[in-house]
């Protein structure tokens, strides 16, 4: 293996292995992150055969982190997170808390300390953002409500996390200084002190200069280069400044990159016209998300599950029981509904990224023995494997159906199936409603699903992509549906499932290129319109009744 190409490797090897397990696991009814995982582990150096470049990995997950967390701020105003913080705050302190007692009470058991064990349980006690986005995106969560919640508890576990990383060298070292003679002196609790209230004087700086300086800077930049008409580089004026952000927080705030691409998003979104533009750097997003799934992977010895089986099950069961059945409780606590209580409970049943930092930091500062660090790595690889399975469980356990579909539609005869109201769906709506047609509408847009119900409308919210939400919409009883989202990939799942589920369906679907056309008729669908098409035929219409005429004068006018 060519050793000095070590980045090109990592991504043919990584990808490409994350590729095949990941497809796997989509086979096998896993979460695909599961694949992304054991690639890791294979290219990992506790297995034989190629070791991919450890540090590489994790920068380049970084970037991963990064870009989730940008295209999170695109979807996010300041508002949405204020918010929620009535409810985040004190559930983010009540579950660290009651995490790291029961952190804590695993140290004594294993005879490390309490000290030790604290910074076990602080480890165990943060969830991981990527994790968590990617399952909340998986599952079309994140614009919801709960969605909402569930980031918001992401961002005040960040601040913490940060608050955390700072306080730890401190704390070692008055630890070191005690141990040499004597106890805790009125000059240490003031170091205590200034660092604490340096490290909160640094994010409110920081956020206070995005939410004045960048929000006028950055749409003024990028406004100034949608003028210059090229796309190229837009996206990179877009690139440039989540990645700039991100930098420039940790290098001069000490904050952490995710926390600084979050912010970026949030400026970016100001303006209707970059969010969209936006968006479309996000397909980068996905690739280094993968990458990060690689990396942690990379980490785990698998030799741990049977060297040291027991205090790996203590962390595990710490991680998903204990965690998950804290954080339903104190959300219904706050009054939260079942559903949301428990769907926001099992985005938090796993840990990631900051436990790793927060376990390596404890260990480089002797405040934990090394074994801690391992219980961390297997118990945050278990519990990502798992985390399917508890969101599985949370809505088995939800009130209702599945957990984003709401209320079951009235069955009639002669309905219609209307699958997505945007641009497109919406004007078939309309035809249906003025013909007096019985219909349902599913849209993964929640904001959609009230002002639709509200009029009296059937809808459905959540993505036809799963068999649950087309099965609430009862396509068995359907004999007409109408496919209007506009991903070639979606639209040609959707048409192969509702196709499974009723042979006598009509599907009438969207597409935009002579491609996706053949895609869609290749699942069964009996009429695809192609938009594109569509658009230039209108034209020539309208075209053939000026030219042969010759354009009179009033057209000009
Ligand atoms: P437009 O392209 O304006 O016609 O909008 C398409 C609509 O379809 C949007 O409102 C999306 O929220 C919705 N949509 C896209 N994908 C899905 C999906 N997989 N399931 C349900 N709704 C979807």
């Amino acid at each position: 293996m060519p050793h000095d190409t070590p980045l090109i490797w990592l991504l043919v090897v990584g990808l490409g292995l994350a590729f095949v397990l990941g497809t796997i696991a989509v086979r096998l009814r896993l979460s695909p992150l599961a694949g992304y995982l054991i690639a890791g582990v294979i290219v990992g150096p506790f297995t034989p055969g190629f070791v991919a470049d450890a540090n590489l990995a994790s920068e380049l997950a970084e970037i991963g982190v990064i870009l989730l967390m940008f295209g999170v701020g695109l979807h996010f105003s300041p508002k949405d997170l204020m918010s929620v913080r009535a409810v985040a705050v004190p559930a983010t302190f009540i579950l660290i808390l009651a995490t790291t007692a029961m952190g804590a009470l695993l140290g004594v058991a294993l005879g490390w300390g309490v000290e030790a064990g604290i910074v076990l349980g602080l480890a165990l006690s943060v969830a991981s953002t990527v994790v968590a986005l990617r399952v909340l995106q998986e599952k079309r969560l994140v614009e919801t409500e709960r969605g909402r919640l569930a980031v918001g508890w992401l961002v005040v576990e960040d601040l913490v996390t940060v608050l955390a990383m700072v306080l730890l060298p401190t704390w070692a070292h008055i630890r070191s200084e005690v141990q040499v003679g004597g106890g805790v002196s009125a000059q240490q609790i003031q170091d205590i002190a200034i660092a604490v209230a340096l490290t909160l004087g640094k994010v409110a700086v920081f956020i206070a200069l995005m939410l004045v300086v960048g929000k006028r800077v950055v749409p003024w930049v990028l406004h100034r280069v949608v003028h210059m008409g090229s796309r190229e580089l837009f996206r990179l004026a877009v690139l440039s400044i989540a990645l700039g952000v991100a930098a420039a927080a940790s290098a001069i705030f000490d904050i952490s990159f995710a926390l600084g691409a979050l912010f970026a998003g949030i400026i970016m979104a100001e303006s209707e016209l970059s969010a969209q533009a936006a968006q479309e750097t996000l397909p980068l997003r996905d690739a280094f998300a993968v990458l990060f799934f690689v990396s942690v992977g990379m980490l785990f010895d698998p030799m741990i599950l049977l060297r040291n089986p027991l205090p790996l099950l203590a962390t595990v069961a710490i991680i998903i029981v204990f965690r998950t059945a804290v954080s339903a409780g104190v959300l219904m606590l706050f009054k939260q509904p079942r559903s949301t209580s428990l769907i926001v409970a099992a985005s938090r049943a796993q840990i990631g990224e900051f436990s790793f930092i927060l376990a390596g930091l404890g260990v480089s500062l002797k405040l934990m023995p090394e074994g801690g660090r391992d219980l961390v790595l297997g118990g945050a690889i278990i519990s990502i494997v798992l985390n399917p399975l508890v969101f599985w469980i949370a809505q088995k356990l939800s009130p209702k159906v599945a957990a984003p579909v709401e209320p079951k539609p009235v069955v009639s005869q002669g309905r219609a199936v209307l699958i997505g109201y945007g641009r497109v769906g919406s004007i078939i709506g309309r035809a249906l409603d003025d013909a007096g047609a019985a219909y349902v509408v599913i849209e993964d847009r929640q904001e959609l699903i009230g002002q639709l119900q509200a009029r009296g409308i059937s809808a459905i919210a959540g993505n036809a992509v799963a068999r649950e939400t087309m099965e609430a919409a009862d396509i068995t009883h359907a004999d007409l549906m109408f496919v209007t989202v506009p991903d070639g990939f979606e639209s040609g799942r959707i048409v192969e499932l509702a196709r499974s589920i009723n042979p006598k369906l009509k599907i009438f679907a969207r597409a935009h290129s002579d491609a996706e056309v053949e895609h869609l008729r290749g699942f069964g669908a009996d009429l695809i319109i192609s938009g594109e098409r569509e658009i230039a035929e209108a034209m020539i219409q309208a075209a053939t009744r000026i030219i042969p005429r010759r354009v009179p004068a009033t057209v000009r006018t």
